[in-house]
Order: structure tokens, then sequence, then C-alpha cells
């Protein structure tokens, strides 16, 4: 029961987590992360209430979700190469990893075709790592401003990876730094952009994450154990 009891535990300390921030604990939404886990998980977490997951890679997605019986949402949340966005193309409900022009053109066109828009993050290198993919914090209002231009992907907001995820205090600079940039990109009052969506914390970080303003938060090995 592992699964169960993981989740309870999970809402439980976001509910805290809120709590001590003053915010209203259902603002957050928990994205399971069930890279690597079978589809009999991603069953058994919906039945225990858990409605979003979070994917890394395009194959093992596509495999999985034709293999899930419950009506789940899926995110889409690791690097994507942009000839594999028609293949998630009206599968996920967000892609929270947007970092260049081109992949949001190709997920214009690709969600154009269906009839509909793709929500979408821009993701951010708010550390500034060479090692770590997301638009530099510098360049990230501009890549907004370009992306807000293409009439079937709506902006939501803004994605980060901090370097360091196991260290939750090492990492609230950076969940802090995020919520600055959405401010100011906010501020910028861009047409078809809402920079209502925060995605930030894991695992080992959430709680700062939620504390320094997280609407999104990406756990797995929290909810289905060490990969
Ligand atoms: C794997 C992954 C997570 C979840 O990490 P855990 O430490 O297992 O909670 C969150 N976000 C992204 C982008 C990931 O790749």
């Amino acid at each position: 029961m592992a699964i169960e009891s993981n989740l309870k535990l999970i809402r439980e300390r976001i509910a805290s987590a809120a709590l001590v921030a003053g915010r209203d604990p259902a603002t957050i939404r928990l994205v399971a992360v069930s890279k690597t886990r079978p589809a009999g998980d991603v069953d058994r977490a919906c039945r225990a209430g858990q409605q979003i997951f979070g994917e890394n890679y395009v194959q093992e997605l596509t495999e999985k979700a034709k293999m899930v019986i419950e009506p789940v949402e899926w995110h889409f949340i690791g690097h994507l190469q942009s000839n594999k966005v028609r293949q998630i193309a009206g599968l996920v409900s967000m892609i929270h990893s947007v970092d260049r022009l081109s992949l949001a053109e190709e997920i214009n066109r690709q969600w154009e075709k269906l009839g509909s828009s793709c929500d979408i993050l821009v993701q951010v290198n708010i550390s500034g790592e060479a090692t770590k993919s997301g638009a530099s914090e510098d360049g990230a209002l501009h890549l907004v401003r370009d992306i807000a231009l293409l009439p079937h992907v709506r902006i939501r907001g803004l994605m980060t990876m901090p370097p360091f995820f196991d260290d939750p205090e090492a990492a609230r600079p950076f969940f802090a730094g995020l919520k600055r940039l959405s401010l100011l990109i906010e501020h910028e009052q861009i047409r078809g952009v809402a920079m209502q969506e925060l995605s930030m914390g894991m695992s080992g970080d959430f709680e700062a994450a939620i504390q320094e303003g997280a609407t999104l938060v990406r756990v797995g090995t929290s909810v289905f154990g060490a990969r």
C-alpha cells in the first residue's frame, strides 16, 4: 500500500507547507512523476485520488499511456525534441519544458492540426549552470514575447530545476528567483500570457518551493519509491 500512504503523506506535507506560507493548499497541484514506473502504478495512484502524472520521455509516455486504464492527465516535464512533439500532441495537457522558440513553433503546428491549443510553461535555467536546459533568466522575457505570438500555444507560467534538489535551503534562492522573474514578466502584461503557474520543487525540496510560491510540484520518488 506504499503508493497510497505515500500520496496521503505528501498531500499532508503540501498542505502544511502551504499553511506555513499563508497559502491556500488548494492552489498547489501535485504532479506525480511516474517515469520508469509501470502503468499499474499510475492506475493505483489514480485510484488513490491522484490526477496528474509527469513523464520525461516521449516513447515511455506513449507506451505507458496506452496501458493505463484510469482517466489520468499527463504533463510532459522532460527535455523535448521538436521531432517528437507530434507523438504527444493531444495526449498531454501541459508541457513544462519549453525552452526555445523552435520547440514552441512545433507545438503550435501540431496543436493547430488538432484545432486546439497547448498549455505550456517556459523552462528557465535560473541557476545559470551550463549543464541545465532552460532559457537564461535574461532571455526568458524575450522568449515569452515570441511564444506569445503563436495562436495555438498558451503560456501559463514558468518551470525550473534548481541545482541542489536534495538540499531545500540551497535550492530556495532559485525558487525565489523564479517567482521574481514571473512577477517581472507578469508586469509586462503581454497579450495571451498568464503567469499563474510556477512548476518547481521535487521530492527533496517541494516544501521550500511551496513556501516560495510553487503551484505545481513534481514529485517522483516520494510517491512511487526509489527509481
Ligand atoms: C524525475 C523528475 C522529477 C521528480 O524527481 P524526484 O526527485 O523523484 O521527486 C521532477 N522533475 C523533473 C523534471 C524530473 O525529471
